[in-house]
């Protein structure tokens, strides 16, 4: 009786464990104990995983390659009961350009962030993996700028997880936006004109000339970005607006990621 439930108990475990192949962009990398790094990686095909790297801290170690954010490779990984360690890795891009630019670097902390924070461990996540990877490969051809990418991706990965704004009307009044203001109704998680802006009281209010960028940034692809350098952004501002619109994700409990693709 006993051996039988060892028995189970090790087919059991054996069951669990898997060889994972994918793409991955690590976006965060930390020492852990005395040799060894733990590694966010933010893979095509799973999601985003956690993955020990052991003894990648020796100056001679097997890896010959130290890991640090935004670098996409291919990886092998083993998986036992959920949790992950590292047991091949080939690099495709360093983005190394990325790292040497404090701009850059900061656009790079800012989406690895976002990945961090409001993405379920794995959770397939195909559309926003092709996001962050066409928009690092753009940021490194410098075909935009680094305040570009970050808002872009910031405001895309609202987009892809299902927080849709609507540009044309308001949301309360349902009337065209005219006049000085805009805000944001955090309860909406849309756009409110200038009369129901100043009616109801809210703040923080946006210039309206800034609600033409956010549309712009919202539905614009990168291709189109490399071909016009015309655009003209009020980054500062938008920053703001940002900070806004992420409030209302939160509050909305979108985290909840339903309609991926
Ligand atoms: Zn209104």
């Amino acid at each position: 009786m006993v051996i039988n439930r060892l028995r189970l108990f090790y087919y059991d475990q054996l069951e669990k464990m898997s060889l994972v192949k994918t793409t991955a962009i690590i976006t965060k990398a930390s020492p852990y104990k005395e040799h060894d790094k733990l590694l966010t990686l933010f893979t095509l095909n799973q999601g985003k995983v956690t993955a020990l790297c052991k003894k990648s801290r020796h100056t001679l170690n097997r890896w010959n390659s130290s890991f640090e954010p935004p670098m996409l490779c291919n990886v092998q990984l083993y998986e036992r009961n959920q949790y992950y360690t590292l047991t091949e890795i080939s690099v495709e891009n360093p983005y190394l350009s990325l790292t040497k630019s404090y701009k850059n670097l900061l656009a790079v902390q800012t989406m690895s962030y976002i990945i961090e924070q409001f993405t379920m461990p794995e959770m397939e996540l195909t559309a926003l993996f092709y996001l962050l990877q066409s928009v690092l490969h753009a940021l490194e051809n410098k075909e935009c700028s680094p305040d570009f990418a970050r808002h872009y991706f910031s405001l895309q990965f609202l987009k892809e997880t299902g927080f849709s704004l609507q540009f044309k009307t308001c949301v309360r009044c349902n009337k065209p936006f005219t006049g000085e203001w805009f805000s944001f109704s955090l309860l909406h998680a849309q756009l409110f004109c200038d009369s129901c802006t100043k009616n109801n009281r809210i703040y923080p209010r946006f210039d309206l000339h800034l609600l033409p960028q956010i549309e712009t940034l919202y539905y614009i692809s990168l291709d189109e970005i490399k071909q016009n350098s015309d655009f003209l952004f009020n980054y500062s501002e938008i920053d703001r607006i940002m900070k806004e619109l992420y409030k209302g994700f939160l509050s909305k409990e979108c985290l909840t990621i339903h309609h991926f693709e």
